[in-house]
């Protein structure tokens, strides 16, 4: 499936760390992967801070490329791992960033619980979730959050906090009705590779449900793609689980993606792409009034 015109493709990759140190540590190694989505179509990008040691890094993305929204949050994995008055820092990196487009502000993410088996603690979690969560409602900031095995604890919460403007569920897989209870609250679903996966079957299942205007799509590179590569051919991709590069080095995972996702989402619905595209773009437009000024 293919694009008779790439250039028809115009969307936001809406969730994306390009702070990771799998994109290399000079802020110009991205340079590459800008022009790349560009070129798709792809015309901003989201990238979310995960904890401490990389929000000065995402702010710094921020600074240098205009068309790159930074947000900074706490991510459920690294809630053990952080010491001294985290929260403090996190307001202080919020309420000091200014992008490079010099009219955009930051927004809470990337936050939420996640309680698949990792031996994460549940309560230090949501402790955790809901005071970064009054940072947000104070500042009445957009929040992208990631739920995984918590849906009924994150949908509950999500109704807490009803100064948030808008809600980002990023890669979330659910049933009907917790869909249903998510679109109590101003929420926008951005799905990626991985949603859309072929043996990804709840996660499609979810993608084939959500309302129309509410679908969003992103990369969350530099997480591996699904083994069968968008865009790629399978025997270029080495695994689900390891990082997969192009002859160049430059990482697979990567915001151009959500090109293969917009189809993919299409097929899924059965919407013509086209279609789908222009939906997206109304979306995103609504999702980006919400977005913090300066
Ligand atoms: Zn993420």
């Amino acid at each position: 499936m293919e694009f008779a015109e790439s250039t028809k493709f115009a969307a936001s990759d809406m969730h994306s760390h390009l702070q990771d140190g799998r994109f290399g540590n000079d802020l110009d190694a991205l340079t590459v992967y800008f022009k790349r989505a560009r070129a798709r179509g792809v015309r901003r990008f989201v990238c979310c801070g995960t904890s401490p040691a990389d929000w000065k890094k995402t702010a710094e993305i921020a600074r240098k490329y205009p068309d790159v929204l930074p947000t900074f949050g706490l991510h459920p994995w690294n809630v053990g791992r952080v010491e001294g008055d985290w929260a403090t820092a996190l307001k202080i990196m919020i309420d000091a960033t200014v992008c490079a487009d010099g009219v955009s502000g930051a927004a809470l993410g990337e936050v939420g619980l996640d309680f698949a088996a990792r031996n994460l603690d549940e309560a230090a979690q949501e402790a955790a979730f809901r005071a970064q969560l009054e940072i947000a409602d104070e500042r009445r900031l957009p929040v992208v959050v990631h739920s995984v095995r918590a849906n009924d604890l994150t949908l509950k919460i999500l109704r807490d906090y009803s100064k948030v403007p808008v809600w980002l569920l990023h890669s979330w897989t659910a049933t009907e009705a917790e869909i249903e209870r998510a679109l109590a609250s101003n929420v926008f679903f951005s799905f990626s590779p991985r949603c859309v996966a072929p043996n990804a079957v709840r996660a499609r299942e979810t993608v084939a449900k959500v309302p129309r205007d509410r679908i969003l799509v992103e990369s969350d590179a530099p997480t591996p793609l699904p083994p069968n590569g968008y865009g790629k051919p399978l025997s270029q991709i080495a695994s689900f689980a390891v990082e997969a590069r192009d002859a160049d080095g430059t990482l697979l995972s990567a915001p151009a993606s959500v090109v293969e996702v917009a189809e993919e989402i299409a097929a899924i619905r059965k919407t013509p792409v086209d279609e789908l595209c222009r939906q997206i773009a109304l979306n995103e437009k609504r999702f980006f009034q919400c977005w913090p000024k300066r």
